[in-house]
């Protein structure tokens, strides 16, 4: 068995949608609102950003609980995650 090495962060498919984000030209703390109003003001600019899906499809798969992602808040991406466990209970049972 050989250790793997691995992938550098810079290099990695992560880094690559990371590096595009529109969040890049902002201050990271808009995107860790403490209200409503400033969750409203990340996801305006997660509105037009290139990357949103990775983001928030990254943001669901590592069960990040804090933060706009992908232009989803915190409660969004919880009910986002329920509503597919939903989907696929329903798929299961059929
Ligand atoms: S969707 Fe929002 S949080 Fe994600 S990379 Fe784009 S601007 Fe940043």
């Amino acid at each position: 068995m050989t250790a793997q090495t691995p992938e550098p962060l810079l290099t990695s498919p992560t880094a690559a949608w990371m590096a595009r984000g529109s969040c890049r030209d902002h201050d990271p703390a808009m995107f860790f609102p403490s209200d409503g109003v400033g969750v409203d003001r990340a996801r305006r600019i997660c509105a037009t950003c290139p990357v949103q899906a990775p983001c928030l499809e990254y943001a669901l798969a590592h069960r990040i609980e804090h933060g706009v992602w992908g232009g989803a808040s915190e409660r969004e991406r919880r009910r986002i995650l329920k509503r597919r466990r939903l989907a696929e209970t329903v798929l299961a049972d059929r």
